[in-house]
């Protein structure tokens, strides 16, 4: 391994892939109400595509990936794709970010595959607020049952994220930091962006430094070190509690300074930041039929190209894809 760091000397070490652009919910922050449109099938990387980019990675230095999407798990046979990865031997962590309705029935396969973690998304313990927040009738239990069988089968540490929106789902905060002392869970507390549909408006923020306040009803939150993760949450603890509270603060605190990602679109395009419209495609090159080291100078430009921060902040929004494309 040689080491991958951009142009501003950042590491560069961890590759976020998503499989599809398909979810089988409609999230309020994450798609407009109007919906997206989807991208052709015949768009969409398949397995060995996905392989090959990730061992060019991997041979650069990418250690980390994670699969993510659209709902990575509604896409058929991922248990496969987990396997080719896990045998890259530079590879050392493979985890998958899923909104869970569809882990608890596959939840041991992945893990038999080689998945290591699981992180799964949500944001409300109440059947009524989820069928609003998701705006599908799904079934919150299936996804309180998929983390279960996650621990389970020892996808662990599984951890929750949590998007807290004013007046939606932020009067729960307290129920879901419960849970880190009743249940063990490790619950992370996500900022809302401003990036889609009608729970993306201002009104709806809320800082991490005001949900941190809300929590200390509970006791006082003690810092951890950050061995539960290498991502941008800050860890705390309740006394005596199991699990944790991190918060991710896309906005209030922006933690691009320390950012080691990459990401690599559904339809093979690599995306230095997810809240940037830079890309470069490396799908059609290598469907021409690139060779690996082609392959690597792509991935390395990309690397080179990584803005140095995002500017949310300043009202730059993405404009040419939702979440649901890039896998945020
Ligand atoms: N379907 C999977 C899931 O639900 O976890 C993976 C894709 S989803 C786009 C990945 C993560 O992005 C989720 O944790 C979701 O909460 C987060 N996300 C999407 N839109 C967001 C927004 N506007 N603000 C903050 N986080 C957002």
């Amino acid at each position: 391994m040689t080491g991958l760091s951009d142009s501003f000397q950042r590491p560069i070490n961890y590759l976020r892939i998503s499989v599809t652009d398909r979810c089988n919910l409609r999230c309020i922050y994450c798609l407009p109400p109007e919906g997206v449109d989807l991208i052709s099938r015949r768009e969409i990387l398949s397995y060995e595509e996905v392989y090959t980019i990730a061992r060019a990675a991997a041979e650069l230095g990418i250690n980390k990936i994670r699969i993510t999407g659209g709902e990575p798990l509604v896409r058929s046979g991922l248990p496969r794709l987990i396997q080719m990865l896990a045998q890259i031997e530079a590879i050392d962590d493979i985890s998958l970010t899923t909104n869970g309705t569809l882990l608890g029935s596959c939840a041991a396969e992945l893990k038999q595959a080689g998945l290591r973690r699981v992180n799964v998304s949500l944001d409300t313990l109440k059947q009524d607020r989820f069928e609003l927040i998701t705006r599908v009738g799904s079934n919150l239990d299936q996804v309180l049952e998929g983390i279960e069988v996650a621990r389970a089968v020892g996808l662990n540490p599984v951890k929750l994220n949590t998007v807290v929106m004013s007046g939606i789902n932020d009067d729960e905060l307290l129920d879901f930091a419960a849970k880190t002392i009743t249940e063990g869970w490790h619950v992370r507390f996500i900022e809302l962006m401003p990036v889609a549909g009608e729970g993306g408006t201002a009104p709806r923020f809320v800082s991490a430094s005001e949900m941190r306040k809300r929590l200390e009803q509970l006791g006082e939150l003690e810092s951890c070190l950050p061995s539960i993760g290498n991502g941008p949450a800050k860890y705390f603890r309740f006394p005596h509690a199991e699990g944790t509270v991190g918060f991710i603060t896309p906005i209030s605190e922006h933690f691009c300074f320390q950012c080691n990602r990459m990401r690599l679109t559904a339809d093979g395009r690599l995306r230095p930041c997810l809240l940037s419209d830079y890309e470069i495609d490396l799908k059609q090159p290598l469907r021409r039929g690139i060779n690996s080291a082609g392959l690597k100078k792509l991935f390395t430009q990309a690397v080179a190209d990584k803005p140095l921060r995002h500017h949310l902040a300043e009202g730059y929004v993405p404009k040419q894809r939702p979440f649901s494309q890039v896998g945020g």
